[in-house]
C-alpha cells in the first residue's frame, strides 16, 4: 500500500536504506569520537573511519588509500577538477550536458566545454579538436546524466584522450550512476571518479572522489590535513560509515534492482507515450540507467505540470533540482538542440530501488489526466 506521495524524484535524493540507517545511529550516539584524535575514543572512531573505507573502496573497485571522503558529489566533482587544475598547466574541459558543479567549475577556471550531439552524448571530433590543442590538463566526463538518464561512452572518451592528450587525467562523475552501474569496471581506468552518498541510499553531506595513485591533486580546503593532505576538516564520520554500508548493499542488489526497476521504467515511459498525444521520449532509452524516464508535452509547461502533479500526489521534477527552485529551460536539453519551448514541456520522473508497481500505476492514473487538463483538451 502506498502512503503519502507517489515519489518519483529519486534523481534528486533517495531515502537512507535501512542498512545505512543502523550502521549510522552507534556513530551519532555512543562512538562520536573525532578520528583524528590519540585517545581510545579517538582510536574506535578512527578504526570505524578506516573499516568504512576499505568497504567503500571495494565496492568502487579502488584502493582504500586511494578514496578520499567528502561532503557530496558537488564537492568531489570540485576537488577533481579545481584540484588538477592547481597542480598542473593547462585546461579543464567538459562536456556540455555535465552537471552543474563540474559545469561551473570548468567554467569558472577559464576552461573549455565541447559540444553534444542530439542524444546529449559528447561530440567526438570537437572532443579530439580540442585535445589536439595541446594544453589540456582535465578532461571530465559524466558516466551518466541526471535529467536524462543516459549513458556516456566513457570507455571511448578515455581511449580518446590517451590517445591525443596522454599526459591529461581523466574525471568522470558517476554520482547518477552507481545506483544502477558497475562503476568498479566501468571506471576502472578513470583517474579521479565522483560519487554522492544520498544518491544511492546514504545520507546527504557525503561523497567520495577516487584518486587513482599518481594522480597529482592540490586540496581545495585547506586546513588540519585530513585524508593524506587532500581534504581537511573533521570526518563526518557516521555519515561515512553510513554511505559504505549504503555501498555494500547497492552493489549487493544492484543487478535485481536493475532489472525489477527497469521493468517499472518501461512500462510507465510506453503506456504514458501510448496515452499522450505527441508525447516524446527523450534520449534513447538503450543506453540510459534503468530509473529515469524523461518526457516532453508540447504545449504544456512543467511548471504548471509539476503543480498540479504535486497536488495529485505524485512528486516528480522538470530537470534537475536547484537551489532556487525556478525552471528555466534546461541546459542540458537545449545542449541536445531542443527548443527552449519544448525543453519548458518536460518532466523528468526518476524511479529508485523503492519504486512500486502500485506507484507506476498512480501515476499512470494522474499523468495523462494532468497533462489533457493543461492543454484544455
Ligand atoms: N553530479 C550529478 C550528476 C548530480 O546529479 C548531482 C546531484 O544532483 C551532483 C553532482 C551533486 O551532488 P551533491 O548533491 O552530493 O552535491
Amino acid at each position: 500500500m502506498t502512503v503519502g506521495p507517489v515519489y518519483l524524484d529519486h534523481a534528486a535524493t533517495t531515502p537512507m536504506r535501512p542498512e545505512a540507517v543502523a550502521a549510522m545511529l552507534p556513530y551519532l550516539i555512543e562512538h562520536f569520537g573525532n578520528p583524528s584524535g590519540s585517545h581510545s575514543v579517538a582510536r574506535r572512531a578512527k578504526q570505524a573511519l578506516e573499516d568504512a573505507r576499505d568497504e567503500a573502496a571495494a565496492a568502487l573497485g579502488c584502493r582504500p588509500r586511494e578514496l578520499v571522503f567528502t561532503a557530496g558529489g558537488t564537492e568531489s566533482d570540485n576537488l577533481a577538477i579545481a584540484g588538477v587544475i592547481s597542480r598542473r598547466a593547462g585546461r579543464a574541459v567538459c562536456a556540455e550536458s555535465e552537471h552543474h558543479g563540474v559545469l561551473h567549475t570548468v567554467t569558472a577556471l577559464g576552461g573549455v566545454v565541447v559540444p553534444v550531439d542530439a542524444m546529449g552524448l559528447i561530440d567526438f571530433d570537437a572532443l579530439s579538436s580540442v585535445l589536439a590543442h595541446g594544453d589540456v590538463a582535465v578532461v571530465s566526463v559524466m558516466l551518466a546524466n541526471n535529467e536524462t538518464g543516459m549513458i556516456q561512452p566513457l570507455e571511448r572518451v578515455i581511449h580518446e584522450v590517451r590517445r591525443v592528450a596522454p599526459d591529461a587525467v581523466v574525471h568522470t562523475d558517476a554520482v547518477q550512476a552507481f545506483l544502477w552501474l558497475d562503476v568498479a569496471t566501468m571506471a576502472a581506468d578513470v583517474d579521479l571518479v565522483a560519487i554522492s552518498g544520498h544518491k544511492f541510499g546514504g545520507p546527504k553531506g557525503v561523497g567520495a572522489l577516487v584518486v587513482r595513485e599518481g594522480t597529482l591533486l592540490a586540496p581545495t580546503i585547506h586546513g588540519g590535513g585530513q585524508e593524506s593532505d587532500r581534504r581537511s576538516g573533521t570526518h563526518n564520520l557516521a555519515g561515512i560509515v553510513a554511505m559504505a554500508a549504503a555501498m555494500t548493499a547497492t552493489v549487493a542488489q544492484r543487478t535485481a534492482t536493475v532489472a525489477r526497476v527497469g521493468g517499472l521504467r518501461d512500462r510507465l515511459v510506453d503506456s504514458l507515450l501510448t496515452n499522450i498525444p505527441d508525447a516524446i521520449e527523450t534520449g534513447d532509452r538503450s543506453q540510459k540507467i534503468a530509473g529515469n524516464a524523461h518526457l516532453r508535452f508540447p504545449g504544456v509547461e512543467s511548471e504548471s505540470l509539476l503543480f498540479l502533479l504535486d497536488e495529485a500526489g505524485i512528486c516528480a521534477s522538470a530537470g534537475s533540482a536547484c537551489a532556487s527552485g525556478a525552471i528555466e529551460p534546461s541546459h542540458v536539453l537545449t545542449a541536445m538542440g531542443i527548443s527552449d519551448d519544448e525543453a519548458r514541456g518536460s518532466l523528468r520522473l526518476s524511479l529508485g530501488s523503492t519504486t512500486t508497481d502500485e506507484d507506476i500505476d498512480l501515476a499512470l492514473k494522474a499523468i495523462p489526466d494532468v497533462v489533457s487538463r493543461l492543454r484544455g483538451t
